[in-house]
């Protein structure tokens, strides 16, 4: 057994008061205070201070004080740079701390959290470097000629007040792909954790202010959904949200957002296939096809959660994942021989335990897994169905659990159909040796990210997003810039005479 227990930075942290970032300073917030639970365990960790109504109108009020006066939209695009790349510098510098305090806060094996921890240097560098190239766009020359002197331009500028709420499945990560494009485009934020896993974005939050982000510019409130959440999302002094997590919280934040016809850019749920051709390299495509769906125990919005494989492979490639989850440690995430830790809460354990009955009274078989494992904590067997229909609600539902369904398909025209057969439309995987069916499928599925002989790659420079229910927009890529911008067009009557 490997060490079970955080470094003493993130226990020194642990034991730290844990309030809200409100205009730079640390606040206690008036809502009921929140219980950190660490799901190995089941264990209270900590306690943090949550955001009554009354302190979302103060954070709120902080970021617009800070919008509009200026200090941190008013300074040159490089300082804005210069600071955010400190703030990645002390992410780098605290990385191991952050690590850790993944591991307790989420549950996820520390390998897992240690990669999430170096995203987030990596990423903020990334959009540090985005605040210096936004640029606008001149039509003078389309706009011009025949005796008319048309000077026209674009001004990119940021949004405004954008409230950020993330979830808790990668609690660090989705903070920083959030946050560090929002200050790059000169934003003042609000962000409000996930209850489940409030701390590592107040550490976050404390690192920001230490690397010179002027108060009020980065407002950090941890709170509950229905609370705070809904304030951020009902505020009419909120210019943008930026969500992720359920779609049934999306539709809701989509309805409060009419009131002030807010800005919404959504990173929802999924439903994602995973497709295996007969052609594929089958030794590779296993463990790949196997750590799409049980990675951080299912609970990724793009996990690899429905897989589709060619009935002249589908024996060999299902009993090759089984044997692979059957070999997967389910432990705590401090023990570098568990690759699956806990899931996150006791009510997202029952929920999956509940969608595993659901799928054996419906009639599918279960050909690995099916249980709990241990009393204490909220672990789960990595499980597999097969002899699925497409109706079941195992095959319908995001679970976000580490629950597979397995199906045959014969030929390209029926698998493409199964695959979008879904109101999801967040990843797929594509595994094959064939160049030409690999572009083919691409094309065809209805997903924002299409994964060959590969899966679940994300990186700065690509966009990130869902087709149909699973979002709006996109985040990552240049095309998150312009979610957290707004363009204006400028146009000037030139006068040959004057
Ligand atoms: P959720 O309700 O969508 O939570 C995501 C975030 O929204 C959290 O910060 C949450 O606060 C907040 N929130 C909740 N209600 C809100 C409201 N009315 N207005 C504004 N914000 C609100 O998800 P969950 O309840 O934690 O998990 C439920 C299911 O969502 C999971 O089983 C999974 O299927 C899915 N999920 C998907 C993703 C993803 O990345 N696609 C991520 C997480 C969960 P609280 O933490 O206080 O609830
Ligand atoms: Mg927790």
């Amino acid at each position: 057994m490997g060490v079970q227990q955080p470094i003493r930075a993130t226990q020194d942290f642990l034991s730290e008061e844990h309030d809200l970032i409100i205009g730079g300073k640390i606040v206690r917030g008036s809502g009921e205070p929140i219980a950190v639970i660490d799901p190995a365990t089941g264990d209270e960790v900590a306690r943090t201070s949550s955001a009554s109504a009354d302190d979302v109108n103060r954070a709120v009020a902080a970021a617009r004080q800070s919008f509009e006066d200026g200090r941190w939209r008013g300074l040159p695009a490089d300082e804005r740079r210069r600071i955010l790349w400190r703030f990645a510098d002390l992410i780098q510098e605290n990385a191991e701390k952050l690590a850790h305090l993944e591991v307790v806060d989420n549950g996820m094996p520390l390998a897992f959290a240690q990669w999430e921890a170096n995203s987030c240097e990596s990423w903020t560098r990334h959009f540090a470097g985005e605040a210096t190239r936004i640029f606008g766009r001149d039509a003078s020359s389309a706009m011009s000629g025949g005796g008319v002197d048309m000077q026209s331009y674009t001004i990119v500028q940021p949004v405004g007040v954008v409230a950020l709420v993330i979830p808790w499945n990668a609690p660090a990560g989705t903070f920083i792909i959030k946050v560090a494009p929002a200050l790059a485009a000169g934003n003042s934020v609000v962000v409000k954790p996930a209850e489940n896993t409030p701390l590592s974005a107040l550490l976050l939050g404390k690192l920001a202010l230490e690397a010179g982000i002027p108060d009020g510019v980065l407002n950090v409130i941890p709170g509950y959904g229905p609370v705070a959440g809904q304030a951020l999302a009902d505020h009419p002094d909120v210019d943008k949200i930026s969500f992720t997590g359920s779609t049934m919280t999306g539709k809701k934040i989509v309805q409060s957002s009419a009131g002030n016809l807010k800005r919404v850019t959504l990173e929802l749920g999924g439903k994602s296939p995973a497709i295996v051709c007969d052609d594929a390299d089958i030794e590779k495509s296993i463990p790949q096809v196997a750590m799409a769906i049980f990675a951080n125990t299912g609970q990724v919005c793009f996990a690899g959660s429905r897989l589709y494989v060619h009935s002249s492979v589908y024996d060999q490639v299902v009993e090759g994942v089984a044997e692979f989850a059957k070999n997967l440690k389910v432990g705590s995430g401090f023990d570098p021989d568990n690759l699956l830790g806990p899931l996150i809460s006791q009510a997202q354990h029952e929920k999956v335990l509940g969608y595993l009955e659901k799928g054996r009274q419906a009639g599918a078989s279960v050909v690995t897994g099916g249980s709990r494992v241990g009393d204490r904590g909220f672990f789960l067997e990595p499980t597999i169905f097969a002899d699925i229909s497409q109706d079941m609600a195992i095959s319908r539902e995001e679970i976000f659990g580490p629950v597979l369904v397995a199906t045959r398909f014969d030929d390209i025209d029926e698998v493409v159909k199964l695959a979008n057969d879904t109101r999801y439309g967040l990843g797929s995987g594509i595994f094959t040796r064939s160049v030409n069916k690999a572009h083919l499928i691409a094309r065809r599925i209805d997903a924002g990210n299409v994964w060959i002989n590969c899966y679940g790659t994300v990186h700065p420079s690509m966009p990130f997003g869902g087709f149909k229910e699973s979002g709006w927009g996109r985040e990552m890529g240049s095309e998150v810039m312009d979610a957290f911008t707004e363009t204006k067009s400028v146009f000037i009557q030139l006068d040959p005479e004057g």
